[in-house]
């Protein structure tokens, strides 16, 4: 089983969520950190590393003695990876999604390919090899978070319960760290901005047809705005997570969830029987 943990938004607790789960529970189980531009699992998990591999992606070289520097691939690319002021064009690799479109629409054939790297991926393992920890990080300056997400998720067995501590919002990284997960928990926090994010991140689920619950963090700290609409919205809430002074310090020294609150321990440990048993939106 697949268990995406997700947010509408950064800060709300999902990668405490996401590595919390996959403490709890007694099997095997793989972590895999999809939130690519800001991987922190780790810190918490603090995973013995194996092994590195480098994502690479295909961008364009020009072959300057066959251009003429007609700017029909510059005109094409929709991301500015490629500028032409009546010259060969500029390459800005960072840019470049490797659609492949400007090769095509270029009439000498001046367009070839190489290799550049856009991130890392890292294996490893926690929790004395019970816990296998795969995760992504984009380069600095590097917008194409998606095919670190696929490489990361290219690690994923059938076999073996998975959590995918998603990227925050709802573009792109986070629907390519959706797909495949067979559950969805929405990590939000009880304020205006959690519940506005929370709304987006539900219509993103529903979207895709995924079933999924909602977790609270800090559920005491705030008003009853997102606990009053998963009501109206018959959305099933996984967990109502406490806020506890001691926290900060607890994350602050690489603890999780439990060092704080040993009380959720038993709720987390649930949670994958839970899923199994049917419990998502009602
Ligand atoms: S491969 Fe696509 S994104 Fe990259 S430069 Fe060419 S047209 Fe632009
Ligand atoms: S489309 Fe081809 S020939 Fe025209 S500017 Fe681009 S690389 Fe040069």
């Amino acid at each position: 089983m697949r268990i995406a943990v997700a947010s509408g938004k950064g800060g709300t607790g999902k990668t405490t969520v996401a590595v919390a789960l996959s403490m709890a529970v007694s099997e095997k189980v793989l972590y895999a950190d999809c939130d690519v531009e800001e991987p922190n699992g780790s810190i918490f998990l603090r995973p013995e590393i194996s092994r590195t591999e480098k994502v690479l992606v295909e961008v364009p070289e020009i072959d300057e003695e066959k251009c003429i520097s007609c700017g029909k691939c510059a005109k094409f690319c929709q991301f500015n990876a490629l500028v032409s002021l009546g010259t060969p064009p500029l390459v800005f690799p960072e840019l470049c999604h490797s659609c492949g479109g400007c090769a095509i629409v270029c009439p000498t054939d001046s367009i070839s390919w190489k290799k550049v790297s856009i991130g890392e991926i890292t294996v490893g393992s926690a929790d004395s090899g019970r816990v296998s920890v795969i995760q992504g990080k984009l380069n600095v300056g590097s917008s194409l978070a998606p095919p670190v997400i696929r490489q990361v998720k290219s690690h994923i067995a059938d076999d073996i319960l998975t959590v995918i501590d998603c990227p925050p919002g709802t573009a792109c990284p986070v629907i390519e760290s959706l797909d495949g997960a067979d559950y969805v928990l929405l990590v939000t926090e009880p304020t205006p901005f959690g519940l506005h994010d929370l709304i987006l991140a539900v219509d993103t689920v529903r979207v895709l047809g995924m079933p999924f619950s909602v977790v609270i963090n800090r559920f005491d700290e705030g008003d009853d705005g997102v606990e009053n609409y998963c009501k109206n919205e018959k959305i099933h809430i996984m967990a109502k997570i406490p806020h506890r002074r001691s926290m900060a310090e607890v994350y602050s020294r690489g603890g999780i969830l439990f060092d704080a609150i040993p009380e959720m321990l038993d709720l987390f440990k649930s949670i994958p029987q839970m899923i199994e048993r049917g419990i998502e939106v009602e």
